[in-house]
């Protein structure tokens, strides 16, 4: 299971232009044509060229509640028309207000949690837990785990690196003990300071994605982490089609993780995370 892609509405693949003006953070990322979008069909057949069963699906961290909204109108229709292949995250700006009715609305709508919010693209900051805390609060209620765009403190600038570093994460979640939180891209490193004990307590409800290692880290991250935290804190998730899937899983199968921690971090950490296929456990 990928647990970590994206897909745009059929307009916005079509012709992204005017979503580039309307949307800075989208504007920065994808104003080169060099930076795909792809359509649900070309996502299935990318994961029936790799193994892949299932995808978890994000849209994008949009400022506009309409923006939000119509994305997760559009990965709903996408979830019905490949029940078993996909699954979403609804995505909120967490500041914004109607946030908590949104997370209600797509939550009966199908969506398994909310994300990928971004701090740097949806104008709040993971310092100041308070402005988001109406919205963390609906999704502990939904029971829906949050995915979070984190960064590196260190290391290479990138096009979408973004702030949110480990320090401003522990910070939120100092303010969210309950919330279940899904951080992206390792974290920013944040495995690493689990090996500080007050670290691991503020996050035992976290689990790591390792959505576009290609570009951050060498693949031995894999059975590095495995080795600091267990197998059940990671996710395997590419960022696709930012990466591509086989390629990726590849790299993965090379990387030195063994089983049975191979089979949890492709699939079975996500599976019990987002609460997906209880039913095909049981064929
Ligand atoms: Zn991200």
């Amino acid at each position: 299971m990928d647990a970590h892609t994206h897909l745009f509405p059929p307009e916005i693949v079509l012709d992204r232009t005017l979503h580039l003006e309307r949307d800075p953070w989208f504007g920065e990322l994808y104003a080169s044509p060099n930076i795909v979008l792809v359509t649900p069909e070309d996502l299935v057949a990318s994961m029936d060229e790799a193994g892949i069963e299932m995808s978890v699906v994000c849209g994008w961290p949009w400022r506009d509640s309409g923006l939000c909204r119509e994305h997760n109108d559009f990965l709903a229709e996408v979830q019905r028309a490949y029940p078993d292949r996909i699954a979403w995250l609804a995505i909120v700006n967490p500041v914004a207000a109607g946030a908590a009715a949104e997370i209600e609305r797509a939550v009966n709508l199908g969506a398994v949690g909310i994300g990928e919010l971004n701090a740097d693209a949806q104008g709040f900051s993971w310092e100041r837990p308070s402005e988001i805390a109406d919205t963390m609060n609906s999704c502990v209620q939904a029971d829906a785990p949050v995915l979070i765009h984190c960064s590196e403190p260190a290391g290479h600038a990138y096009p979408g690196k973004g702030t949110a570093t480990p320090d401003k994460i522990l910070r939120f979640l100092e303010a969210n003990r309950e919330l279940r939180v899904v951080a992206a891209h390792w974290g920013g490193g944040l495995p690493f300071y689990e090996l500080m004990p007050e670290v691991t307590e503020l996050a035992r409800n976290v689990v790591y994605d390792s959505a576009a290692s290609t570009y951050l880290y060498r693949f031995d991250i894999f059975p590095v982490v495995e080795r600091l935290l267990g197998a059940g804190r990671i996710v395997f998730g590419t960022d696709y089609p930012l990466l591509k899937q086989h390629a990726f899983l590849n790299k993965v199968l090379a990387s030195g993780l063994r089983e049975p921690a191979l089979a949890e971090v492709l699939g079975g950490t996500a599976m019990r995370v987002f609460g997906i296929g209880h039913d095909r456990d049981d064929r």
